[in-house]
């Protein structure tokens, strides 16, 4: 059997540098409401890709719709994607994918990489998701150096808005999940011993806005009709559906409404996030969901709509097969342990494997805490992660591993809002 791993020596020297990438990126605020950091981090990106010679392209992407506090629908402008396509014809065809958004708001106190020791960075997004950038970059890097190079293709999508849930990513990310074989995602490993996300739940974030009648509350109490208690209500009965169903859980984030203590309100908004184990309790769950809104519009004097969607359906592991199977062969030959475990998180890969796309989604850095200000990055894991990557990359080029068949399509694709 060829030992491809020879064709991995690139990575050996590559320690420091990529370390030193995730340091000048996470140094960059990139919430996703951040359009100048995002756009600073989209050049920085830009150049840091240039060397491999793809095609690249800063997509503009289109703003998405959120409900605001007065219960009325904003658009909200997003940052670009960074797009790099290379070797066009090949096949298979492989979509490398990660975002530069991160949680930390352009406001936060947590805004530099701090090396704690000599192999730990603490830092907003050094392991979600900057460091997994450095790994896929490398990847791709010492794939480009191989004799194999040309034998496949490749896309790069890294987008700006995943941390709230890809509203604008997502026409892109169906687009790149139909013209592509197989995906590989740079979201960091669940912990720090390395594990992947295997099955992954379901999520989707709603907001019901609820309308009543607002009236002086000393004179004529009675004509009112009062938003916030049928808001109360409604979240309610949005409770006991994750306590009644079993594999779903609701749960009720948010309630605004309401203004002087003498006015009956008429507007209040429930925002909550429902997650599913499988696409039937997704079905029901959004039944039952529907059942309260029409319950809420059918009382006298109020009205209830409903915002959003399940914007990342249920992902299996057994979707992504036999690519997982491969990954666990390359870990082998690296001294790597590939563990798959189940998860209550969702990210894109929730959303390409539902448009189809088989994918691994958490091949990035080791680390931990992330998404606090104790975010922190294990440096040895980008070399290492790389490497795994890499040889990946470099087998399917080879041919040493067996092509993927494509999944049926999913009937139901995500829904964008
Ligand atoms: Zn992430």
């Amino acid at each position: 059997m060829a030992n491809f791993t020879d064709h991995l020596k690139y990575l050996n020297s590559q320690g420091d540098r990529l370390r030193g990438l995730v340091e000048s990126w996470a140094n960059t605020n990139t919430a996703a409401d951040n359009l100048a950091g995002l756009a600073r981090q989209a050049e920085l990106l830009r150049d840091a890709f240039a060397p491999l010679g793809g095609e690249t392209t800063l997509v503009d992407l289109p703003p998405h719709e959120r409900v605001d506090a007065a219960g009325g629908t904003v658009s909200v402008p997003v940052g670009h994607a960074l797009s790099v396509v290379k070797h066009l014809h090949a096949r298979p065809h492989v979509l490398l994918c990660i975002h530069m958004d991160t949680v930390y708001p352009t406001s936060s106190t947590f805004q530099r990489v701090e090396r704690v020791t000599s192999d730990r960075l603490r830092g907003p997004g050094v392991t979600d998701a900057k460091g997994g950038i450095a790994v896929m970059l490398a990847a791709l890097e010492t794939l480009e150096r191989s004799p194999f190079a040309g034998n496949l293709g490749w896309e790069v999508l890294i987008t700006p808005d995943e941390e709230i849930g890809s509203p604008s990513s997502l026409p892109l990310l169906r687009e790149a999940a139909s013209r592509n074989d197989l995906g590989l995602l740079f979201e960091p490993a669940l912990d720090e011993a390395g594990t992947l996300a295997g099955d992954r739940r379901g999520s989707g974030n709603f907001s019901l806005v609820v309308r009543g009648r607002s009236v002086h509350a000393g004179r004529n109490i009675s004509d009112g009709r009062n938003a916030v208690i049928a808001a109360a209500t409604a979240a309610r009965m949005l409770d006991a559906l994750g306590r009644e169903l079993k594999g779903i859980t609701v749960n009720v984030a948010r309630i605004e409404g309401g203004s002087a203590v003498n006015v009956v309100p008429d507007l209040a908004i429930v925002r909550f996030n429902t997650r599913v184990d499988d696409a039937e309790s997704m079905q029901h769950v959004r039944r039952c969901i529907d059942d309260i809104v029409a319950d809420i519009s059918a009382r006298d004097g109020y009205t209830a709509a409903l915002h959003g969607g399940f914007n990342s359906p249920p992902k299996t592991l057994a979707s992504a097969m036999p690519l997982p199977d491969y990954l666990a062969d390359c870990g082998r030959q690296l001294g790597i342990d590939i563990r798959f475990l189940p998860t209550g998180g969702v990210c894109d890969g929730n959303k390409l494997a539902a448009a189809g796309l088989p994918n691994i989604d958490t091949l990035g850095v080791r680390g931990g805490a992330i998404h606090s200000n104790d975010e922190f990055l294990l440096t040895d894991s980008l070399v290492e992660r790389a490497r795994l990557s890499a040889l990946l990359l470099v087998r399917l080029a080879a041919g040493d591993l067996p092509p993927l068949p494509r999944n049926a399509r999913n009937p139901e694709p995500p829904s964008s809002r």
